[in-house]
């Protein structure tokens, strides 16, 4: 099998019971039916408790929550006790990946660590150079291919690669680079079902080409005036999500007033926010390698790219609130926000379903939209 993984993978190391946001609280744990199984098996009190706490479903099963959606085995030194009592091999498939998330594609496994977890968010987020991935091959033999067309996958892969370069490009400030590879992502949908992506993928990897692209979008754009209306449109979307921690509904309803005051020192947290360009072109470059890909699977590689840019508007706007509200954003503020927006939007199917819904069914996050925030909004103060 190939295993790709971003560099910074092998260095993450969870930091169990010492963590602020422990990944075994706030959600639903789904367990897979052959771990439930085991569980069902395990004899003794411990057992008793196991079967006391396990809820069958016909997908994978659930464990029931406790107080704060605590995992009923998550005791109060915030220790797994199953981990404790039965061993770490033990752990249900969701524990043991988390925060990883895998997507195969053939014989190709693609691993990362989700921003939702803080030790992955500050890893990600302190590196100061692009971002690169590794591949390794290992002995393990591929149990079942996906249904995928090559063709498509290999294209989808060299176009990832650029969108990659667009994204790191740093002679370019980070609005302008996430217009582009909106640009490059609606071109490449129109095509996708045709044979025409590798003309698509060598014009946006020509410099002259894309510096013309941008200029096109800057002028058509940056006089763009409904920004306010379709950010507030966005925050009621967001807000209409099932959410997970408290802290997300304070966050929202924080963007919203800062919209609503008219987005006061937007010139000054602007500047303050992009002398770390760096942090959110990770953001971008996250987001592109979890989802850019999995176009593969449902032709639907548009959506990828508005999720992407939505992240890194959402994380603008939401750091530029928190500015205004504290008079400081420092870099622990900056993953705060990244973590509390993956935990909501990534971890949930449900939300990220939703999400994907409104992308398609909302003006507010089309194209035109979303490049007008990008390029004529306060945002790119
Ligand atoms: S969120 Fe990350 S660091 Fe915290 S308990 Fe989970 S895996 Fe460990």
């Amino acid at each position: 099998m190939k295993i790709r993984i971003p560099e910074y993978y092998k260095d993450f190391e969870c930091i169990g019971g010492e963590c602020i946001d422990t990944c075994c609280a706030g959600w639903e744990v789904d367990v897979d039916k052959k771990s439930s199984a085991y569980y069902k098996s395990v004899e003794g009190t411990f057992g008793d408790r196991l079967r006391s706490m396990l809820v069958d479903y016909p997908v994978e099963d659930r464990f029931i929550l406790q107080d704060n959606a605590r995992c009923p085995f998550l005791n109060d030194r915030n220790l797994c006790d199953i981990y404790s009592e039965l061993g770490k091999d033990k752990l249900c498939e969701t524990c043991t990946n988390f925060p990883r998330h895998i997507t195969e594609f053939g014989n190709t496994r693609e691993i990362g660590i989700s921003l939702s977890c803080p030790i992955a968010a500050e890893l990600i987020m302190k590196r100061t150079q692009p971002i690169k991935f590794e591949m390794y091959e290992n002995d393990e033999k591929i149990s079942g291919y996906n249904d995928i067309d090559a063709g498509l996958y290999y294209n989808l892969c060299a176009a990832r690669e650029t969108a990659y370069n667009i994204c790191q490009n740093r002679d370019l400030q980070i609005n302008h680079r996430a217009v582009l590879f909106l640009d490059f992502a609606a071109a490449l949908q129109k095509k996708i079902k045709s044979s025409g992506l590798s003309g698509i993928i060598s014009d946006y990897k020509d410099e002259t080409f894309i510096r013309s692209r941008l200029n096109k979008l800057i002028n058509k754009y940056s006089k763009y005036r409904k920004a306010d209306i379709s950010l507030l449109e966005w925050l009621d979307t967001y807000k209409s999500l099932e959410h997970i921690k408290n802290e997300w509904p304070v966050m929202l309803s924080d963007a919203e007033e800062y919209i609503k005051k008219g987005m006061p020192n937007a010139e000054n947290s602007a500047i303050l926010i992009h002398k770390r360009d760096y942090e959110y072109e990770h953001l971008l470059v996250y987001y592109i390698y979890r989802y850019f890909l999995r176009a593969v699977f449902d032709d639907r590689l548009f959506e990828k790219a508005q999720l992407a840019c939505a992240a890194l508007i959402m994380q603008e706007l939401s750091g530029m609130a928190w500015y205004d509200k504290n008079n400081d954003f420092s870099f622990v503020d900056q993953i705060t926000i990244m973590r509390i927006y993956s935990k909501e939007t990534e971890h949930s199917e449900e939300n990220l379903e939703e999400l994907y819904t409104q992308f398609h069914k909302k003006k507010a996050f089309s194209c035109k939209s979303i490049m007008g925030i990008l390029l004529g909004s306060n945002l790119g103060a």
